[in-house]
């Protein structure tokens, strides 16, 4: 392409300049971001909440120096508006004016879902971390955390750890219920009560305001600090009804081009958490972690250049600290996939598989490091894994 435009300032725009330069592209690129700092990593925001500062993680090595690769970097011109223009590429509006460029990489990320009229802190900049860590402080606050996905149990855990008093309130019957599935999440419910936090669940929230939470149950916890960790939305409110939308995320294919009404559109990609992507192995992979804002920019910036791309698609993969434990999960299982558990969460380590008939869709390894290694190689291959699960007597670890 003539020139690049990168709208976003995150992992994914800056792994989608450093992969041009790394194969090659020499023409122009452009940034453009909204957060006035350069790409950092989000993953410690949470589980380094405390004991890290900002200096510190906005330093966290990325291992590229966005100004260095990229022409033009203005990291507080958010993009406000887009045209698609008919020969190709798009014409980007912002406050400062308007850029046309002939090839677009949308890298808007996500932000965190708020509810209207509800007064909470959320957690998905650096600025929110800072700002979340002060209203804490050095002495024993009571805080209230709305949601137990992977945010909500990665905060709670470290500030019990620090001498606050936490509960944690979640909607459904059960912690991560949503990314996991409701038997499943049950089984990280026992976590809560060794940290020392109060979980809640099938306690849905009425009402927030500055000085506790209300469930819908009539119960009131008060708070001196409440988080509302229920989730990230794709940041594709500035495109207005530029694109359509699928789950209110930019749909692309297996290129990472946006896909319009009638297929492809030429000279607009998308990448990271802005994204939901077609993939022959998963279905639709939506955005949303770290992995795919990481690794994504490479393939897209490949296929833009035509050249090769190297070995089986990357599966989705997640990673969570979070009350004394470590998860690894790979694949996008369906709610309704068997689930076979392999060792006792009683008593240490264990994994989950899942599947639909004899296809494995998911593994999730908590407190197993042997089987990390494992359950990767399953997923390392073109099509999705078969294994023969035994029905009832599930075997020892994923090597056997
Ligand atoms: P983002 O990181 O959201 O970056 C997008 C950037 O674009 C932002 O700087 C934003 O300000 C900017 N932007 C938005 N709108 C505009 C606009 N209109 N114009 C210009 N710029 C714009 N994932 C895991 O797999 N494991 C984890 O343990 C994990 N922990 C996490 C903990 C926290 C607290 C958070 C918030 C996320 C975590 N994630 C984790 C998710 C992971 O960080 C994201 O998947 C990843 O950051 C996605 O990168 P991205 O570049 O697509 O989007």
């Amino acid at each position: 392409p003539p020139d690049v435009l990168v709208v976003g300032g995150g992992l994914a725009a800056l792994r989608t300049v450093a992969a041009l330069r790394e194969h090659g592209y020499d023409g122009p690129v452009r940034v453009l971001g909204a957060e006035g700092v350069a790409p950092y990593d989000r993953p410690p925001l949470s589980k380094h909440l405390l004991d890290r500062t900002s200096p510190a993680w906005l330093a966290d090595d990325l291992g590229h120096d966005l100004h260095a690769l990229a022409d033009d970097v203005h990291l507080a011109r958010p993009a406000r508006g887009l045209e698609p223009r008919p020969g190709g590429g798009a014409v980007v509006r912002t406050d400062d004016g308007a850029l046309t460029s002939s090839c677009v990489v949308l890298a808007t990320g996500a932000r965190a879902v708020t509810v209207p009229g509800w007064r909470a802190a959320t957690l998905h900049t650096t600025a929110d971390a800072d700002a979340l860590r002060a209203v804490l402080g050095d002495d024993r606050r009571r805080l209230v955390v709305v949601g137990a996905g992977w945010i909500g149990a990665e905060v709670a855990g470290v500030c019990a750890a620090a001498g606050h008093e936490v509960t944690v309130v979640e909607a459904r019957p059960a912690p991560l219920a949503t990314a996991l599935g409701e038997q499943v999440g049950a089984l990280t419910r026992p976590w809560y009560a060794t940290a020392g936090v109060d979980l809640r669940t099938s306690a849905p929230v009425a009402a927030v305001d500055g000085t506790g939470v209300d469930l819908a149950d009539g119960t009131r916890l008060a708070a001196d600090v409440v988080l509302v960790a229920i989730g990230a939305r794709p940041a594709t409110g500035w495109l207005a009804d530029a694109l359509p939308l699928r789950g209110g995320a930019v749909a692309v294919d297996e290129s990472y081009r946006v896909l319009g009404p009638t297929g492809p559109l030429t000279g607009l990609l998308a990448v990271g958490d802005v994204a939901v992507r077609r993939s022959a192995r998963h279905g639709w992979v939506p955005g949303g972690h770290w992995d795919e804002a990481l690794h994504g920019p490479d393939v897209l910036v490949r296929r833009l250049l035509g050249l090769a791309v190297d070995g089986p698609e990357a599966t989705p993969y997640v990673f969570s600290t979070q009350l004394g434990h470590d998860l690894t999960m790979f694949g996008l299982p369906a709610p309704d996939d068997r689930t076979t558990l392999l060792g006792d969460p009683a008593t240490g380590g264990w994994t989950t598989l899942w599947s639909r008939g004899d296809v494995v869709t998911g593994a999730l390894v908590v407190d197993r490091p042997r089987d990390v290694g494992a359950a990767r190689r399953l997923f390392a291959r073109d099509d999705l894994p078969r294994v023969a699960l035994p029905a009832g007597h599930p075997p020892e670890d994923l090597r056997t």
